[in-house]
């Protein structure tokens, strides 16, 4: 019998934590001895970001270095893990009615993704699926869509979000390497309780008057969405991991769900 998954969302920050030891990536070095071994990763990264809903179906996706303006080394990085064609079809199948692609080469593994499977699973050996996220559909579409995707833990596929709950890089504060506005705290807290308390309802943090500083745009909250989508198909509760703030804009805290040991 496969051991059910358990399921994370990652406050990924900057792409520089990809080569950095700091507070997080001892972190997220930490967590990854802790997570059992997996049939492949089925990640959903913030810089997936497009008109439709895709997954990445080649036997082995490329390191897409997918910014500007950092060091050569970060250009340099690879990340060479398999693909997994089989799972990106087990998750189309899932996903219905939602239509899922399958992208044979357009895409890869982008930053999001391996920034942070860097540090968790660090060898690369483990087969990587990315899924995008359609920017057309409503937030409510993000939660209900990873709900479905559930019963893949049963099937050895640990699911990870990788974005930031609190994420305006207009408002970054280099003056706060370790903290955060108060806004972005309070944001930050909000949603906190929430996927504690009731992850099915964690929208209403849209009511929250911090939300337009927090989620200017929603590609870094919505993976945080498809954990809690994911936490509400079982009626689990995420805990809260790495609660911080960082640059004042950017929240870092990450959520496991299913963790045992
Ligand atoms: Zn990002």
């Amino acid at each position: 019998m496969t051991e059910k998954m358990p399921a994370l969302f990652i406050g990924h920050g900057s792409p520089m934590n990809t080569l950095e030891q700091n507070r997080w990536t001892e972190g997220w070095r930490a967590l990854g001895q802790r997570l059992p071994a997996p049939r492949a990763l089925l990640v959903v990264s913030a810089h997936w970001y497009i008109g439709t809903t895709a997954v990445t179906a080649m036997p082995s996706p490329r390191t897409i270095h997918d910014f500007r303006g950092f060091p050569p080394e970060l250009f340099a990085f690879q990340y060479p893990a398999p693909g997994a064609p089989d799972v990106a079809g087990e998750v189309a199948e899932i996903a219905k009615p939602t239509q899922v692609a399958l992208d044979g080469g357009q895409w890869g593994l982008d930053h999001g993704t391996w920034s942070v499977l860097a540090h968790l699973f660090p060898k690369a050996d483990v087969p990587v699926v990315q899924l995008s996220i359609d920017a057309t559909k409503p937030l409510e579409h993000h939660l209900e869509l990873a709900a479905r995707l559930a019963p893949l833990r049963e099937k050895g596929i640990l699911i990870v979000g990788s974005g930031n709950v609190v994420h305006n890089l207009r408002l970054l504060d280099w003056q706060k390497p370790d903290s955060g506005a108060p806004w972005a705290h309070r944001f930050d807290e909000e949603v906190a309780r929430l996927m504690q308390e009731s992850p099915g309802e964690v929208l209403k943090s849209m009511a929250h008057p911090d939300y337009a500083n927090a989620v200017p745009t929603p590609d870094h909250f919505i993976p945080m969405l498809s954990l809690a989508g994911l936490a509400a198909a079982e009626e689990g509760r995420p805990e809260v991991m790495f609660e911080s703030c960082t640059m004042g804009s950017l929240s870092m805290t990450s959520y496991a769900l299913g963790l045992t040991a």
